[in-house]
């Protein structure tokens, strides 16, 4: 007998899908993935299927292919992202001594890990703002910078976790003060990416903003003359040295509940935290590994220093998302 075509297609498709396989939605997409994961693939013989799109989309791409989803790994940047797959209980509990072991404690939560770090940092106008008036995400909101911030949005998951940071610190009534005194001092409403921030403070648009410390790096390591020009104008603090630390933010991901492949996920997030992938991950966008052991050679990332992170959990970081909205609502922050 001859099999229909679509019932044939699936018995192929059922045959190779008991070679080792993995279904990663991922959305990273740097130069160095390639290397990431053709290493992976070499070490374990397991192929890698990579689905990739913007960290929303993927989100509810996967929500919407429910039970059926072939998704494995959803990796994806900010720890409100990460936090939102946990809540829509699409991720699935792994316990892995490795990852346990490599990765810090207040880095990773039971059912999702971090894998880089980045950190929130103010950039400042060196001649027309002082250095020593920048110290502190508190002094973001000093009269002193009134007509000198400009800021992206304040539903933009960076600023939301950054509220959050700042919620689990002070609490509630004063991370409102500071977000009803950022928006008295703004040059303008919110808009554009962190990049914008940074030109604008560099052409003497704003006076400070605050930005993810890999699009600083990124412009450092332009080779448009005319931003390496642009980036001598521009002074990176590192905010609350002396008091919390400087808020960071993760990339990171974890293994869905649906996973059909799940022996293959947990040997991929494990391959993650090892120090050579670690080394590719963090490097790609110019982040820092998690795992202490792991090296970056960046020029870029040397350039900016080293900093007291602040060590808040990022199981906290996605505690507080939806009041900090409310908060930034509240206090007009748009
Ligand atoms: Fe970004």
């Amino acid at each position: 007998m001859k099999l229909p075509l679509a019932v044939a297609t699936l018995t192929l498709f059922a045959c190779t899908a008991q070679a080792a396989e993995l279904n990663l939605y991922s959305a990273r997409h740097y130069q160095t993935d390639e290397a990431l994961y053709s290493n992976f693939t070499k070490q374990t013989g397991i192929k890698i299927n990579r689905i990739e799109g913007k960290e929303d989309e993927l989100l509810e791409r996967i929500r919407n292919e429910g039970a059926n989803s072939p998704a494995d790994i959803f990796i994806t940047v900010d720890a409100a992202r990460l936090a939102k797959a946990h809540e829509l209980g699409l991720f699935a509990p792994v316990a892995s001594p490795k990852l346990e072991s490599r990765i810090p404690s207040h880095l990773r939560t039971e059912d999702w890990f971090s894998f880089s770090t980045r950190a929130r940092v103010i950039v400042y106008n060196k001649a027309t703002i002082k250095a020593e008036d920048v110290q502190n995400y508190a002094d973001l909101a000093n009269p002193k910078l009134k007509g000198k911030l400009c800021s992206r949005s304040g539903s933009h998951p960076y600023n939301l976790s950054l509220m959050s940071s700042v919620i689990a610190h002070l609490g509630e009534a004063k991370a409102e003060e500071w977000a009803r005194g950022m928006v008295a001092n703004f040059t303008r409403a919110p808009k554009g990416g962190d990049t914008d921030q940074i030109k604008a403070v560099a052409a003497g648009e704003c006076g400070v903003a605050v930005s993810n410390t890999y699009y600083v790096a990124r412009l450092l390591r332009s080779t448009k003359p005319e931003e390496l020009k642009a980036m001598e104008k521009v002074g990176i603090a590192w905010p609350n040295q002396k008091t919390s630390g400087t808020h960071i933010n993760v990339s990171g991901g974890g293994m869905l509940k649906t996973a059909p492949n799940k022996a293959a996920a947990i040997q991929f997030l494990e391959y993650l935290a090892s120090d050579e992938a670690q080394a590719y991950f963090a490097d790609g966008n110019n982040e820092w590994p998690v795992v202490s052991s792991a090296r970056v050679a960046n020029p870029a990332l040397d350039a900016l220093g080293k900093f007291k992170a602040d060590p808040l959990p990022v199981k906290n970081l996605a505690m507080y998302q939806a009041k900090a909205q409310i908060i930034y609502d509240r206090a007009g922050y748009k």
